[in-house]
């Protein structure tokens, strides 16, 4: 108790700038949004948006519209897409804002064109479809019905339907092959239906980097702009990306075997790796008990209290390797690191 949590977390500014810079060239002509949820993946949402546009994003993408709207006060002018909204989801306040809306059911589609009338302002929808991963969007029954009520709000002047928009479960070529079918004949049906979607997007990072026909117009990436791999097999930097967050320590004497860092479970370090280790002065030293404010680990030869620890990144492990260690992806690893604890922005 009272001993300090010493994590130093740094962001690297130029290496998150670089990793967007080159999706977007990789993707293009298809535009990139970067995925700034949860707290951009625990980097920093607001201090990463400004890179992320500068870096070459069109976009940026976040769940709810409270995440847009802070973007939005914090200066963001280009497009701020969010698509998960509770009850309690401030519709008019986004369409005030310019806040791009994804939409997936019919009482969204109606309350937001309720919210855009009264103030008298065009709300701007991306219709959601279902193509198989089944967690939101309308279903193909229902999509027909979805597109003819969105082009009746847009002749009240209420909406506009500015794109469709999918979600793909990544579950393999051949579904995913499937689902790109179900999203063109989606497209297909709203153009009849008289609706101009101008934007198609479909494709998160996995699908983003290795599935040409999955970019139509915009991809948005999440993970892999953070220089983290979203497949299992290989790291960002097989993928020509570079880790944007590193984790540093210092360790302790705890006892004749042993040394301690003043950071635990509690802290964002995975609760129970299988093999882990960490770089203590060029030395692997094995994890042996991460507890809720401290971590134990195996003491190197010529140890002082103060020695610096890399727990990630900088010649430490990868967030892919303490995945690895922990049965989780690498989003959960940088992700679960508290935002209570202070991020350094490098560069
Ligand atoms: C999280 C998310 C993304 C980004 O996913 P990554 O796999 O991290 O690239 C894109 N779109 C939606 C709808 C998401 O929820």
């Amino acid at each position: 108790m009272g001993v300090a949590v010493s994590l130093d977390i740094h962001v690297d500014l130029t290496a998150f700038e670089r990793n967007v810079s080159e999706l977007c060239s990789r993707v293009s002509p298809a535009h990139v949004w970067v995925a700034l949820k949860s707290h951009a993946y625990g980097h920093g949402m607001l201090e990463l948006a400004d890179n992320a546009l500068k870096a070459g994003a069109h976009g940026l993408a976040v769940l709810d519209i409270d995440a847009a709207l802070a973007l939005r006060a914090h200066g963001v002018t280009a497009t701020v897409f969010a698509w998960l909204h509770g009850n309690e989801a401030r519709f008019t306040q986004a369409i005030e804002q310019s806040v791009d809306l994804g939409v997936s059911t019919f009482d969204q589609l109606d309350a937001i064109a309720a919210a855009a009338l009264p103030i008298g302002s065009t709300a701007s929808v991306h219709l959601k479809i279902d193509t198989g991963l089944h967690r939101n969007g309308f279903a193909a029954a229902d999509w027909a019905k979805a597109c003819a009520r969105a082009r009746e709000h847009e002749l009240s002047g209420a909406i506009t339907v500015k794109g469709v928009w999918s979600h793909l479960a990544d579950a393999g070529d051949e579904s995913d092959a499937l689902a790109i079918s179900k999203f063109t004949s989606a497209v297909d049906v709203a153009l009849e239906s008289g609706l101009k979607p101008t934007v198609r997007h479909i494709a998160a990072s996995s699908a983003g980097l290795n599935n040409s026909d999955a970019r139509f117009d915009i991809v948005r990436f999440g993970i892999a702009a953070y220089g983290i791999s979203p497949f299992d097999n290989t790291d960002g930097a097989a993928l020509g990306l570079t880790p944007v967050m590193s984790v540093a320590s210092t360790a302790e004497n705890h006892d004749d075997e042993t040394v301690r860092i003043n950071a635990g479970w509690f802290d964002g370090v995975p609760q129970n790796p299988v093999g882990a280790w960490v770089l203590v002065d060029g030395t692997r030293c094995s994890v042996l008990e991460v507890h809720p404010r401290f971590t134990v680990i195996s003491r190197p030869e010529g140890f002082y209290d103060g020695m610096a620890v890399a727990l990630l990144g900088n010649g430490g492990p990868s967030a892919e390797q303490w995945a690895q260690w922990s049965g989780t992806i690498g989003d959960e690893i940088v992700t679960a690191l508290p935002s209570r604890i202070r991020r350094v922005f490098v560069r």
